[in-house]
């Protein structure tokens, strides 16, 4: 069968052929962006298969996204051509982790019919446990509370696995009993939340080696992409069903000794029920054929160090770095051919992420480099009104053509945001450009949950007759007005044919509900007179933010201890925000409902919207990068908190950025955003210096604004056309590190020794999570 070369293989470097040919034992493809990881694993599935080597079934393939899975087996489908019979495991860590729990259930004590909480179920569920225990409910928010399970959880950690200091954090010491209570009552509820989707099989398969067997010799092949961003639950995952234990082999000289260390905080489960663990036996030992356990274990992870974006969410970049260890006899490919970026952009993007210390390192280069491609292009804008004007002037120049004669079409363009709020502008300029958009990876600005609660209220607020807007925000925040009082107030709405606002005010007259409800829907109703009558006489953005205020609503938010609070406080200011435009409340609310009437469907030609998160593994011809300020850019928080290591994962997310271009990339920052009700002057990127003179030039102010006031945009056109002209010591590509002076700065056009501001944005990245293929 060596005579021909499929035509899978034929378009392949050496070095990804051997990535895809080296079916049997461990193999790390190590490569940066671009390299064609992805297309690695998609044409190795494609080659085990077409060379019989198993069937679909017995392959295990791990995407991060959703997203991803599917379009990785419409891919397989095609090289192989037509219809794969039956389908590889193939989807993320959860969508499999759901597939395996639901035939063994009632090894963990659920049944297989459990259902999937949600955020919102686990953070009630949580807070009956916290007010069962007698414990102050404010004192120990239940948000907080869920984000401490969930970190235990990425972890791999059981109740009596959880550190002492975070079990003595948490609700007077008793952290730990609470983490119990909350896994005993969801197994009474026949459910589990994420992180159990890994866990739970987990603990299964260690109480189990009987079960572990049989999926060790189900899985003749293990693939997973965007191997740097696994987190520790997820590796002790793979591990386990990757490691074939003595047993399991059958083969009883290797040697229990080599057992593996238990890393990552990973200790055996209380029950000490684990399997032994023995690494592979070496690569000298394949070719068992069909008959029998593989003698090495077929895994191929790929992954790039330097994409890395997903720490503060528990991933462990070490995980990459220890494959070698974990995989005795481990193959380890390096990919150094880009096939999508122009040399400008790998030269920029390399240059950035060059500032980092303790990488990998890896070469890059690429040939598809023409004649006329553009350099990285760095663009200033006053502030982010003008930034999303201009965003849309040029992606309208791309359309039709007028930037080098080709008519670009919207799917190939992506704005890549890093918090959340930032998509605001872009969304409502786009809506009134007539521009075809989609959110990634989320909810659309107005769809998110804290936005749709505060036009609840403005709904409310202005119609009085909105019953789904009041049974919205009735209890939001808690006001002790529960289903109870809200089936009464239904039914007695309905019986006289008034909305519920009416009746609220009609029944509180009466004693039909309990003294407190009674008392709080009574507090709710002189807030909605108060409110209505204002309307006219306050200005409608002082009357949102007093909405937002004496409800009680923002301070929910602010005594929020998850790690989404400070987006949502974020996303709220970014509301009130985006009314100054609009002439009332009325006029906003009509605006909003036209915006959200778009249609979001998949196969329209539209621009991508998303957060540098979601956009990991795609790619884009023209990406644009907007708020690379800093505060922004890198995130406040993620430098508040994390150091230099929270700095590094920032510039990572810049790296990851920049390389979803293929032909064009357009970097923005703005001299000012307003915040607070109040103008602030912002600093450019610090990124921004990191990029290298060659590959990177500075737009020409395009828009109507002439001047940008008092050294807001620097002294000369000269100093912005020419950012780099005294911030190289030394010219080209090995730029000497130096301070980024006052100086540096200048010439990316702010005013020098200013005082930065300090912002706090909301942190961006994938909220809800949803599972699929189940
Ligand atoms: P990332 O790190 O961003 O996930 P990646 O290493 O997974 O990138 P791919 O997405 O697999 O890279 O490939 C990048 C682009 O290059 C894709 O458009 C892919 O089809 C193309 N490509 C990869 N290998 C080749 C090849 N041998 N010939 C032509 N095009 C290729
Ligand atoms: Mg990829």
């Amino acid at each position: 069968d060596q005579a021909r070369t499929p035509d899978y293989l034929s378009g392949l470097n050496p070095e990804q052929r051997e990535a895809v040919e080296t079916t049997e034992g461990p193999v790390l493809v190590l490569a940066g962006a671009g390299t064609g990881k992805t297309r690695v694993l998609t044409t190795r599935i494609a080659h085990i298969l077409a060379t019989g080597r198993a069937f679909p079934s017995q392959i295990l393939a791990v995407t991060f996204t959703n997203k991803a899975a599917r379009e990785m087996k419409e891919r397989i489908g095609m090289l192989v051509g037509g219809a794969v019979e039956g389908m590889p495991w193939l989807g993320t860590f959860h969508s499999i982790g759901v597939k395996i729990l639901r035939r063994h259930a009632e090894l963990v004590g659920l049944r297989s019919d459990f259902t999937i909480l949600d955020t919102d179920d686990v953070i009630r569920l949580i807070k009956q446990l916290i007010q069962a225990e007698g414990l102050d409910d404010k004192r120990w928010p239940a948000r907080q509370f869920a984000a401490m399970i969930d970190t235990w959880k990425n972890k791999g950690l059981d109740p009596a696995q959880i550190p002492e200091g975070d079990a003595r954090a948490f609700a007077n010491g008793k952290g730990r009993e609470l983490y119990a209570a909350y896994q005993n009552r969801l197994k009474t509820l026949n459910a589990c939340d994420f992180g159990d989707l890994l866990l739970h099989p987990i603990r299964m398969f260690r109480a189990n080696p009987d079960v572990l067997r049989d999926y060790h010799q189900r899985f003749k092949y293990i693939l997973v992409d965007e191997y740097q961003d696994t987190n520790t639950a997820q590796y002790m995952w793979l591990r386990l069903l990757a490691q074939r234990s003595a047993a399991s082999r059958n083969s009883p000289s290797s040697g229990l000794s080599a057992t593996f260390s238990p890393s990552n905080g990973e200790k055996d489960g209380a029950a000490g029920a684990s399997p032994p663990l023995a690494p592979p036996a070496g690569r000298g030992s394949r070719g068992a054929g069909g008959e029998g356990p593989a003698p090495t274990v077929n895994i191929c992870c790929v992954g790039d160090d330097d994409q890395s974006i997903y720490g503060w969410r528990g991933a462990e970049v070490d995980n990459i770095l220890r494959f070698e260890k974990d995989f005795p006899g481990a193959k380890v490919i390096k990919l150094e051919r880009n096939y999508r970026s122009t040399e400008h952009i790998l030269g920029a993007a390399g240059h950035l992420i060059a500032h980092n210390e303790g990488r990998l390192g890896k070469t890059l280069f690429t040939d598809r480099t023409e004649p006329d491609d553009e350099k990285v292009i760095v663009h200033a804008a006053w502030d982010s009104e003008e930034e999303a004007r201009a965003v849309g002037e040029e992606i309208e120049r791309l359309q039709r053509g007028d930037a080098d004669g080709k008519k670009h079409a919207l799917n190939g363009m992506a704005i890549l945001v890093r918090a959340s709020f930032q998509m605001r502008e872009f969304e409502d300029r786009f809506v009134t450009l007539g521009l075809n958009y989609r959110v990634v990876g989320g909810p659309r600005f107005y769809e998110r949950l804290e936005i749709r609660d505060a036009m609840a209220y403005f709904r409310l607020v202005c119609q009085p007759a909105d019953d789904l807007a009041f049974e919205r925000i009735v209890n939001t925040p808690k006001r002790g007005l529960g289903d109870t009082t809200v089936r009464a107030l239904h039914d007695y709405a309905r019986a006289r044919d008034i909305p519920m606002l009416a009746a609220a005010a009609e029944m509180v007259e009466t004693d039909e509900l309990k003294p407190k409800a009674r008392k709080a829907l009574f507090d709710v109703i002189q807030y909605f007179r108060r409110w209505s009558e204002r309307l006219e006489t306050t200005p409608h953005t002082e009357l949102a933010e007093q909405i937002l205020d004496e409800s009680g609503y923002t301070d929910m938010w602010k005594n929020d201890k998850s790690a989404e609070a400070p987006g949502r406080l974020e996303n709220l200011k970014e509301l009130v925000r985006s009314m100054e435009a609009f002439e009332s409340m009325r006029g906003f609310l009509e605006h909003v409902s036209l915006v959200m009437d778009t249609e979001q469907n998949e196969d329209m030609d539209a621009v991508s919207i998303m957060t540098l998160h979601s956009a990991k593994g795609l790619e884009f011809d023209t990406v644009f990068l907007p708020g690379w300020e800093e505060g922004l850019f890198p995130h406040q928080r993620a430098l508040d908190e994390g150091g230099r290591s929270g700095l590094e994962e920032e510039r990572r997310l810049a790296y990851v950025g920049i390389t979803r271009a293929k032909r064009r990339c357009h970097i923005w920052f703005v001299s000012n955003r307003r915040i607070h009700g109040l103008w602030q002057s912002t600093m450019p990127s610090r990124f921004l210096d990191e990029l290298p003179q060659s590959h990177v030039e500075v737009a020409e102010a395009e828009t109507s604004y002439g001047g940008y006031g008092r050294g807001g945009y620097g002294q000369s056109r000269f100093d912005r056309a020419d950012p780099f002209a005294n911030s190289y010591s030394t010219p080209g590509w090995k730029r000497a590190q130096q301070n980024k002076s006052d100086a540096t700065r200048d010439n990316w056009g702010t005013r020098s020794g200013h005082a930065v501001e300090r912002i706090g944005y909301g942190e961006s990245g994938p909220r809800g999570r949803t599972i699929e293929g189940e």
